[in-house]
């Protein structure tokens, strides 16, 4: 069966957490986009650990509605690269915490910090049986390739039991393919959201073939045993991700490579710092000039969140705009789930909304839209093709700022 997963997101107790993000909240918007397992994350943060317990059905089942659970966490490590943990069950949350309580203060953050380097995780992670792998993994902070230049760097004797890696809203598989050594892993697409609302809860998922939704099945999918795996990545345009290119983390100001290293990562307009983008670090990175994708990678699907497209097509300044509530809540009310309306509702089907909307739909489903990338920490952003273009209204104005307001 196949079903469409988000493995990595934080509870109200991470840091910058919308408070919002407790498990019903999260169930419920869950079943609106269409995901039918998603994660709890933050796992061996106590209080967290004591909600999901409480709305466990069993030590393995946590079930709220039609969305399942699968326990998570991330955990930053002493060299500050994070990293994500499926676990089993909750009493092995619990053994893991135990482990981890004696590293870190798992109390202070929903994702904690530990004085542990990735190899050490790595073999706490296979003690208790869980699937680890590097988060969002080429961001130039927190992450894998920020800090090393292969998994081995960061994971030594353990890099053979790494089953995954995550992309983060920057890189897709094109990007990532381009590393050889990468081959061999499991792609995942999460969302990392921070509060439940349909343009973050899911923003970035993944569709897999699973026998059952379980710890088991999950697994069998990242290790693509049984006949089950990873069927499709969906996220973002690379370009929208924050730091896709080199750009000035103070003016935003984006610069080649080149530049960037001829002014010494110094900014020309305004002497602040320029962040090395991910298109830059994965050509640092890459012996492969063009992607080379392995013969079990799914295809990566890029899509936006629903009511970000409605906004853009409607010209609104916001998601939560009358218009653009009106307009996703009846084609949600009509197709089931977002991703339904996004991937394959048919044109006439959805006729009872705006034109636009629906031209707006199907350039995103053909690729015609037009990207602004991003960098140094602010998003990019995406313009309707021309011919999107009302024709009384050629003027060109039809740029929106998707995810800046
Ligand atoms: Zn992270
Ligand atoms: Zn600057």
């Amino acid at each position: 069966m196949k079903i469409n997963a988000d493995l990595h997101l934080h509870s109200k107790y991470s840091m910058a957490c919308s408070s919002k993000m407790d498990l019903p909240t999260i169930a419920e918007e869950a079943a609106k986009k269409g995901i039918d397992l998603v994660a709890t994350g933050d796992c061996i943060h106590p209080l967290w650990l004591k909600e999901i317990k409480k709305a466990a059905i069993d030590d393995e089942t946590i079930l709220i509605g039609k969305t399942n659970f699968t326990i998570t966490t991330e955990i930053e490590d002493c060299n500050r690269v994070h990293h994500l943990l499926i676990l089993p069950s909750i009493s092995k949350a619990e053994e893991l915490a135990e482990l981890m309580e004696k590293h870190g203060n798992l109390s202070s953050d929903g994702r904690p910090t530990v004085r542990l380097n990735g190899c050490q995780i790595a073999e706490i992670a296979k003690d208790v049986g869980a699937l680890i792998g590097p988060c969002h993994a080429f961001t130039p902070w927190t992450a894998i390739y920020a800090y090393h230049d292969s998994l081995r760097s960061c994971y030594g004797d353990m890099t053979d039991y790494i089953s995954f890696l995550e992309l983060g809203l920057s890189a897709d598989s094109h990007y990532a393919d381009r590393i050889s050594e990468l081959h061999d892993l499991t792609f995942l697409s999460n969302s990392d959201a921070h509060s439940p609302w349909s343009n973050k809860l899911a923003r970035e998922f993944n569709q897999l073939e699973v026998n059952e939704i379980s710890f088991d099945g999950l697994k069998n999918a990242i290790l693509r045993k049984n006949n089950c795996k990873v069927t499709m990545n969906i996220g973002f345009y690379p370009q929208e991700g924050k730091y896709n290119e080199s750009a000035c983390i103070k003016c935003f100001t984006h610069y080649t490579l080149h530049e960037s290293i001829s002014n010494n990562w110094k900014c020309r307009e305004c002497g602040g710092r320029v962040k090395k983008g991910v298109m830059d670090r994965i050509n640092e990175l890459a012996d492969l000039p063009e992607p080379k994708h392995p013969d079990h990678r799914p295809e990566y699907v890029h899509l936006v969140p629903l009511s970000e497209i409605i906004m853009m097509a409607l010209k609104h300044a916001s998601i939560t705009t009358k218009g653009v509530q009106t307009a996703w809540s009846s084609l949600i009310k009509r197709f089931g789930t977002e991703l339904e309306v996004l991937l394959y509702a048919k044109e006439q089907d959805m006729a009872f909304v705006d034109k636009r909307i629906i031209d707006a739909i199907i350039a995103f489903r053909e690729e015609r839209v037009i990207l602004h990338p991003g960098g140094g920490g602010k998003y990019g952003w995406i313009e309707l093709p021309e011919d999107n273009e009302p024709i009384s209204d050629a003027s060109g104005k039809n740029q929106s700022s998707l995810f800046d307001f």
